[in-house]
C-alpha cells in the first residue's frame, strides 16, 4: 500500500475509526461506481458517497474525485495537498 504525505496509513482501519457503521445499501451505488475515479480497491465505500464523504471528512481529506486523475494515484487525500495543487 503506498502512504500519503501527510503520514497517515490510508485507508485507516475501520476499527480506527470512532462511530464508524458498516455502509448502508446505496440504490444509486452501481451508477456511482460508473462515474467514480478512485483507483483505491478493496474500500467498502465505493459507490457509497456519503459514506466516502464522511469518511475523508472526519481526516480532513476529500474524496477521489475532488482530485485529478494523475493527483488520485498518490492517495494523497488531504486537503493540503489539494490546495498545494492549486496554487
Ligand atoms: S475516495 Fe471513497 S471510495 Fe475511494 S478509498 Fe476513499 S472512501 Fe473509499
Amino acid at each position: 500500500m503506498r502512504g500519503n504525505a501527510g503520514g497517515l496509513r490510508f485507508p485507516l482501519p475501520e476499527a480506527e475509526l470512532p462511530g464508524y457503521t458498516r455502509p448502508m445499501n446505496c440504490q444509486n451505488q452501481s451508477k456511482n461506481i460508473a462515474v467514480c475515479n478512485c483507483t483505491y480497491g478493496g474500500c467498502p465505500r465505493h459507490g457509497i458517497c456519503c459514506e466516502c464523504l464522511a469518511y475523508h471528512r472526519r481526516l480532513n481529506e476529500l474524496p477521489a474525485c475532488y482530485f485529478t486523475k494523475e493527483e488520485e494515484r498518490t492517495y494523497d487525500r488531504s486537503i493540503r495537498y489539494f490546495i498545494s495543487r492549486r496554487r
